[in-house]
């Protein structure tokens, strides 16, 4: 069993051929609302990989947190644990999209008022779970009141550290697996990624700060970690990219999924390039993540 602790925002998306500047008004089309948020996203990934999964989040009382909620319930994601607020909007994403590049406006909401008590009040659920997934687009307490919790009831934490902030020693120390990208790594570590050595040095920066495993995401390049001492890359499947929305996300659902049913890094990490692969080569957030039997098939080819 999983449980996601994080954010949950509808990504709200127009195609421009043109970006508008100040007082101009530019004609779009192709508008899409899409199921998004991190936490939302690593869920539903999870989900549809065939694991039990609770989600811990807020939305508010709107259309839009409405949808968000439905939408993990068609996923079978369990629910009952998001919390719904009057006064605040559900998070949302103001998306534009030019040329396959996107400016974006974030409102972050109702993720911005889920709390430390709220995670208070879910030990039970987190006790009872294989491994509790969180991120930085909710408040930081609350990140390290989940990941405390987890640890203290032996429970596995994945963290995921996006959007990238800088992170104090305390909060790392109950992270069993951090699994940033390279510009969250660059700002964790302070380390630029150039070559090889240079991504070593950062995964050692990681394990001196206390965290147990790192798994550093390369884009197209695949992923990056250490083994006994040494960095081992494990290379991306060639695809077809067309949008990389939530390959992240879904890399780290399925982690998630391979811990939870007791693998180790090295042999899950072939399976989440492939769940990565494979929503790469669809549009969206939550509408690309990939079933169990597609990542089944695509692996047999
Ligand atoms: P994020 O979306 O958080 O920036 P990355 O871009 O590093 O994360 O991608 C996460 C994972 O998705 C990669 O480790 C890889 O497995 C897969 N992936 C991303 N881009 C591609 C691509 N162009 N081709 C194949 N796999 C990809």
């Amino acid at each position: 069993k999983i449980v996601v602790v994080g954010s949950l925002n509808m990504d709200l998306v127009i195609r421009t051929d043109s970006l508008p500047r100040m007082g101009e008004t530019v004609i779009g089309k192709d508008f899409a609302m899409v199921p998004g948020g991190k936490g939302a996203n690593q869920a539903v990934a999870a989900a549809r990989l065939g694991a039990q999964v609770a989600m811990i989040g807020c939305v508010g009382n709107d259309l839009f947190g409405n949808k968000l909620v439905d939408t993990l319930q068609e996923n079978h994601v369990d629910t009952r644990y998001i919390k719904r607020l009057d006064d605040v909007s559900t998070g949302i994403a103001v998306i534009t999209v030019n040329r396959g590049d996107n400016c974006i406006i974030l409102d972050s909401g109702a993720n911005y008022r889920i709390t430390p008590e709220d995670i208070e009040a879910c030990v039970e659920l987190i006790a009872g779970a294989d491994v509790l997934v969180t991120q930085l687009e909710i408040p930081l307490d609350t990140v390290e009141a989940a990941l405390k919790v987890a640890k203290q009831n032996g429970v596995q934490t994945i963290l995921n550290p996006a959007p990238a902030q800088k992170l104090d020693d305390g909060l790392l120390g109950a992270v069993d697996v951090i699994l940033p990208n390279e510009s969250e790594t660059e700002l964790l570590t302070g380390i630029p990624l150039r070559d090889e050595d240079s991504i070593g040095r950062a995964l050692q920066v990681f394990q001196e700060k206390g965290v147990a495993e790192s798994v550093i995401t390369l884009g197209s390049r695949g992923t990056a970690y250490l083994s006994g001492g040494e960095v081992q890359f494990a290379s991306s499947f060639p695809v077809k990219a067309v949008d990389t929305t939530a390959a992240g996300d879904s890399f780290v659902g399925a982690l998630a999924v391979r811990m939870a049913q007791g693998a180790g890094i090295k042999e899950a990490v072939h399976f989440c390039n492939a769940v990565g692969a494979l929503t790469v080569t669809r549009r969206g957030a939550q509408p690309s993540l990939p079933a169990l039997s597609e990542v089944e098939e695509f692996l047999r080819k």
